[in-house]
């Protein structure tokens, strides 16, 4: 008699709700609607400013970025300043963001090819924003999304486990979850889309225990624990 092989929770519940394509506009509707406010939390006035922040948001949290960020912009002005004071001046001065030293560097090694290769500007074209040092994708993505020149979709933490959860996905790698949404998202709303899915995943979905009685998603959601 053959024995059927065990079913697992989500390959279960997954039957439940329809194929991602049928499910991804009410999914977007929803989160719209529900998280209105939800924008960007780094504050930046500027290209250079806004680079500097997502790069130092690496592995901190936006409010600490910000709040280096508020003494650090009446210091540094232009991609020259980051290059005028010694190493050791602008490690302190970004510290509070953690892996300072490396950051530092990278901030350095940013700013003098923006002035050696792009006229001090920041460049439009993901393609050129992954050549600085210490910006990689998901950097690039966010940067170019604020700019208005939206190329992908960012994939950050939150964006991985909501995609994951939302059965939009069934890969690890964000390159390729990123892929993957960009083939199932309109193109129209590839910047507005993982500002829904970070807030949400702040709000409601948390890593741990996400909130599923109170989840607008609850009956498009395969892991769903309503
Ligand atoms: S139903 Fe639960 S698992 Fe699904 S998105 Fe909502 S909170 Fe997350």
């Amino acid at each position: 008699m053959a024995v059927s092989a065990p079913r697992s929770y989500v390959g279960e519940a997954r039957r439940r709700v329809a194929p991602k394509r049928e499910r991804i506009g009410g999914i977007i509707a929803r989160l719209t609607a529900e998280h209105q406010d939800a924008i960007i939390a780094l504050r930046f006035r500027d290209p250079i400013e806004l680079l500097v922040s997502v790069m130092l948001s690496a592995q901190t949290t936006d409010v600490t970025v910000n709040r280096v960020t508020e003494r650090l912009f009446r210091k540094y002005r232009r991609p020259e300043d980051y290059l005028a004071v010694p190493l050791k001046e602008l490690e302190a001065d970004i510290r509070p963001t953690g892996t300072f030293r490396q950051k530092a560097r990278n901030l350095r090694g940013t700013m003098r090819m923006l002035l050696e290769e792009y006229d001090g500007a920041v460049p439009e074209r993901l393609e050129d924003l992954v050549r600085l040092p210490g910006v990689g994708r998901k950097t690039a993505n966010v940067v170019a999304a604020e700019r208005g020149a939206t190329q992908g979709i960012v994939v950050d933490t939150h964006v991985r486990r909501l995609s994951q959860r939302l059965g939009l996905t069934r890969e690890q790698d964000p390159a390729k979850i990123e892929r993957d949404l960009m083939r199932l998202v309109p193109r129209a709303k590839w910047a507005r889309f993982p500002h829904l899915l970070i807030w949400h995943g702040r709000r409601v979905c948390d890593a741990r225990r996400p909130r599923c009685e109170e989840c607008v998603l609850r009956d498009l959601c395969p892991s769903s624990r309503v």
